[in-house]
């Protein structure tokens, strides 16, 4: 049995999501309120198992031949941001990693820990005493009740990562190594609506590369997001756009929209077929895909910012990034 078999085993990449989780006691196996509370020695993990030291996970790689481009999970967000390649071919996801946290955080984190980021919700993402104060957790902590959803028996944690969401409207597939083997899924499979397990992990696996296939034709793509600090915060709405033109780089021919920090996982926009054939520069286009965000996203409670409001920033922020999308040269 490898160290990852074992029950309860995680993975560190860059620790800056798991560590401060686990001083949270979050992320952990549910367990009832008790006299000794979370610091019972036995509810922590019974094994960390590093990746630093696994170099053939921090390559980025263009393969013509396959027509993807290769990005090993130990790539760091800054490493990601920064390389040529993706900056001259899929410019939202040098935006989307390098909208991530600050400079020291990016520093550190890494893809593959970004596309297995925990869900967060307000009422979880805090101190063992604050979550106390709420009268016992919830059931993504140590009680068995939702402070989102009243009643409600699923948690809706929201998916927050920045990068997600453009991997998936850039149909990116997501490479899993494990005990059973290597099998390589559509990342947009590998998410479910599930707060407490919102990814389709199997036991003892790791996520070892992301490819992106590379575009085919003449295209535009953004990222955009809005936070309330820009220097470090988790997006609060998120919305990646890939816009595939005609010939001319004008005609829309296809467009796939992403919207992130729903729950827990993200939605990817549909009925937007109306808009293929039109200019990207026609203000129809941007008030088109912006009114079908809005109809088509409805936030909950589970991050800061009322969710009415949230809801008015996507299709504020969706205008906008198509508008910054037409006017680039
Ligand atoms: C102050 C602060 C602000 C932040 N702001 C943002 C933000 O704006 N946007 C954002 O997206 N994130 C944000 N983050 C979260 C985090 O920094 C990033 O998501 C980062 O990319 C996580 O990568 P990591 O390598 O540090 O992951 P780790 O913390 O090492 O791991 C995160 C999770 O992924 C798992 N994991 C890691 N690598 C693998 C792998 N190869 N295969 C399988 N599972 C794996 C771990 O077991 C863990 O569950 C923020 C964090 C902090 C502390
Ligand atoms: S959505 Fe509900 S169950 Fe999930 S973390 Fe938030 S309060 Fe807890």
């Amino acid at each position: 049995m490898t160290a990852l078999q074992r029950p309860g085993a995680r993975v560190v990449a860059g620790g800056t999501d798991i560590l401060p989780n686990l001083k949270h006691h979050l992320g952990l196996p549910s367990r009832p309120s008790g006299p000794e509370g979370p610091q019972h020695p036995a509810e922590l993990p019974p094994v960390l198992v590093s990746l630093s030291r696994v170099t053939a996970l921090r390559g980025i790689a263009l393969d013509e031949a396959a027509g993807v481009l290769r990005i090993g999970a130990g790539v760091t967000l800054s490493q990601l941001s920064e390389h040529p390649e993706v900056v001259a071919r899929f410019p939202s996801l040098s935006q989307s990693a390098g909208a991530v946290a600050s400079p020291p955080i990016r520093n550190m984190g890494t893809i593959g820990g970004n596309v297995n980021l925990d869900t967060r919700c307000r009422y979880v993402n805090q101190t063992h005493f604050w979550r106390e104060a709420l009268g016992g957790g919830c059931l993504k902590s140590e009680g068995n009740v939702c402070h989102v959803v009243p009643g409600g028996r699923n948690c809706v944690a929201a998916m927050s990562s920045d990068n997600v969401p453009v991997l998936i409207s850039l149909d990116a597939t997501i490479v899993q190594a494990g005990p059973e083997g290597v099998r390589a899924l559509p990342i947009e499979e590998y998410y479910k609506a599930d707060g407490l397990a919102h990814t389709n992990a199997k036991p003892g696996e790791v996520t070892t590369e992301l490819r992106v296939p590379l575009p085919k034709g003449p295209r535009r793509s953004h990222y955009i997001k809005w936070s309330v600090r820009k220097s470090i915060d988790f997006p609060l709405v998120s919305v990646a756009l890939r816009f595939d033109l005609e010939a001319d780089e004008a005609t829309v021919a296809a467009v796939k929209v992403v919207v992130g920090v729903l729950g827990s996982k993200p939605r990817t926009l549909g009925k937007l077929d109306d808009v293929a054939g039109k200019k990207l520069a026609d203000p129809a286009v941007a008030r088109m895909v912006a009114d079908a965000a809005y109809a088509q996203c409805k936030p909950l409670e589970n991050v800061p910012y009322e969710a009415a409001y949230r809801r008015d920033m996507i299709r504020v922020y969706t205008r906008r990034a198509i508008e910054a999308l037409a006017a680039a040269e």
